[in-house]
């Protein structure tokens, strides 16, 4: 049976490990990095299935899309 997500609670969020594939982990287990360079924004986390842990890159969108899934975001500071 597919039920339609539910808007109500908080969904996981699908991630991609390069060993296990796509991945659901909850938005409060995701770190999202942003980084003022386009295109080198990524986010992390610790992947449920062979407990490493995973960074990818992320384009614009993906990013936009995991901050309004309420994923905690930091900004990477460039000093100076
Ligand atoms: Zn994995």
């Amino acid at each position: 049976m597919i039920e339609p997500e539910s808007r109500a609670e908080p969904a996981p969020v699908k991630v991609t490990c390069p060993d296990c594939g796509h991945v659901r982990v909850a938005p409060t287990d995701l770190r999202l990095v942003v980084v003022e360079a386009p295109g080198s924004s990524f986010y992390v986390f610790l992947c449920p299935g062979c407990e490493k842990r995973v960074r990818r890159e992320v384009t614009k969108d993906v990013a936009g899309a995991l901050l309004a899934r309420r994923v905690p975001a930091v900004r990477s500071v460039g000093g100076g």
